[in-house]
């Protein structure tokens, strides 16, 4: 078969699927028994499957299709770019001119002196290069003793070898030797879980000062970073205290080593400016981008550093590269996408809008009998389910198997949210609009009543 269209049955395209295709983070056995959903096409927020089913997108896609789906601005840059220069590389005294102009771009929008861009085909890659750069930047200071990471438990970085070590994620961890040598987590600011009888304040500050205290003991001379989610995305969308980075921040400026923020969810709108560390309000040396660069459209990434890093870097040769660092299809589409968050002011509309909108209503969530808290930052939002709010409870039962039952009902009934654990997350697209915010909640809400009725039957309500 060298050609799969829709309109193969359901039943056939999932058999194909089980029989030769491998998921990511799934166990194969279980997807193949109860067969993948298969996704025919979206417009908008909505995705159709391959029974005709609407499903309101409330993840956008993995976090990233900022814009919404179905923008035939992209589509038509892309074929554009294909014929004209469909690749070329970047290494070798070469360039082209869509990277040219996407690196300028980047430089315009991001804050502060980030204004050089080392491209990457993902979120992971980057950070791949974010390692490989930070010690390649010591060494070429004369302080090659300064090459551990300080990250965090929970964290998400990425896949490969290099960003799941800096991810804080047991189970990653697990499997195929990991951490490299060299990075060390600190645990999160989670005050829900593991706040116990502590302030919020009390606690965000008690976490950041974990970090003096690791670069304290490991040696400020061989600490060469510190890299950090601003909101922990897949670890379960953790809004951290307000008091956590602005004691980051104090703690970073006392000591000479690198801030990485990783804004590969965080940027490009998500959380109503243009990108995360100015809504937490601290300054990176680097910020690793992916996702919301180009809505997902093309697979992108890339590390924005500042001006000294660049020079630093910029007087040696940096031994590093990817067949497709700046790919100029890619490049091109990212660049159309900012484009359009610029003109249609997207982000204005997270943090004027629909950012309001959905925080007065998903903050409300935190009435139902199920749900303890309910965080939100622009547009990405969680809530813990709790048997008992009082004491911050979790279930008796495995840890996410009331989140599980809750995300099947959403699925049930028309809306993609995900669960970590027993935590319910959203990232939907940044374009959302309040009626479609009505629509979320309503949706979100029938789910958890849902839920509560099951897990009261079935006794996991303890
Ligand atoms: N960093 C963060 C914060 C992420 O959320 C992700 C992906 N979810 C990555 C890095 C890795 O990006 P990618 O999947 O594009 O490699």
């Amino acid at each position: 078969m060298n050609m799969i269209t829709n309109h193969l049955p359901t039943a056939e395209l999932q058999a194909l699927d089980a029989a030769h295709h491998i998921h990511p983070f799934s166990n194969q056995d279980e997807l193949a028994g109860q067969g993948a959903r298969v996704i025919t096409s979206a417009k908008g927020v909505m995705l159709t499957d391959s029974d005709g089913n609407q499903l309101l997108d409330a993840m956008a896609g993995l976090w990233c299709v900022n814009i919404g789906y179905g923008r035939d601005e992209l589509a038509d840059v892309a074929a554009r770019q294909m014929r004209e220069l469909p690749y070329y590389n970047t290494f070798f005294m070469t360039t082209h001119v869509p990277v040219i102009a996407l690196s300028a771009k980047l430089a315009e929008l991001a804050p502060g002196d980030l204004n050089h861009v080392f491209f990457a085909g993902s979120g992971s890659e980057a950070n791949d290069t974010n390692i490989r750069m930070v010690r390649h930047y010591w060494s070429a200071k004369g302080k090659s003793d300064k090459t551990i990471i300080i990250s965090r438990k929970n964290a998400y970085h990425g896949s490969t070898l290099g960003g799941a070590s800096l991810g804080g994620m047991i189970p990653m961890h697990q499997q195929g030797g990991l951490p490299i040598p060299d990075i060390h987590h600190i645990p999160q600011p989670n005050w829900w879980a593991e706040g116990g009888d502590m302030s919020p304040d009390a606690f965000g500050l008690a976490r950041a000062q974990e970090l003096e205290k690791a670069i304290l003991a490991l040696g400020e001379d061989r600490v060469a970073a510190f890299i950090a989610e601003p909101v922990q995305g897949a670890g379960g969308v953790i809004v951290p205290p307000e008091s956590y980075y602005p004691e980051i921040q104090r703690i970073c400026d006392k000591y000479e080593i690198l801030l990485i923020s990783d804004e590969v969810i965080c940027g490009f709108g998500r959380t109503g400016n243009w990108f995360g560390a100015q809504t937490v309000g601290w300054k990176p040396d680097i910020m690793t981008i992916a996702k919301g660069l180009s809505s997902g459209y093309a697979p992108i990434g890339g590390s924005i550093v500042t001006d000294e890093i660049a020079n630093v870097i910029g007087a040696t040769e940096f031994n590093h590269g990817y067949t497709y660092s700046g790919h100029p299809v890619a490049a091109a589409v990212a660049l159309e996408n900012l484009r359009i968050l610029e003109e249609e002011d997207v982000v204005g509309h997270v943090r004027d809008v629909a950012g309001p909108y959905l925080k007065r209503k998903w903050e409300a969530l935190s009435d139902h009998p199920l749900v303890g808290e309910a965080k939100i930052t622009g547009m990405m939002g969680s809530v813990a389910l709790t048997p008992n709010k009082a004491a911050r409870a979790p279930f008796a039962a495995n840890p996410g198997t009331v989140g599980l039952i809750c995300r099947d009902h959403c699925f049930a009934n028309g809306l993609v949210m995900r669960h970590v654990g027993d935590r319910m997350i959203i990232a939907p697209p940044l374009v959302l609009q309040p009626h479609e915010i009505d629509t979320l909640i309503e949706r979100a809400t029938r789910a958890l009543d849902l839920t509560l009725a099951q897990i009261k039957s079935d006794g996991l309500f303890v």
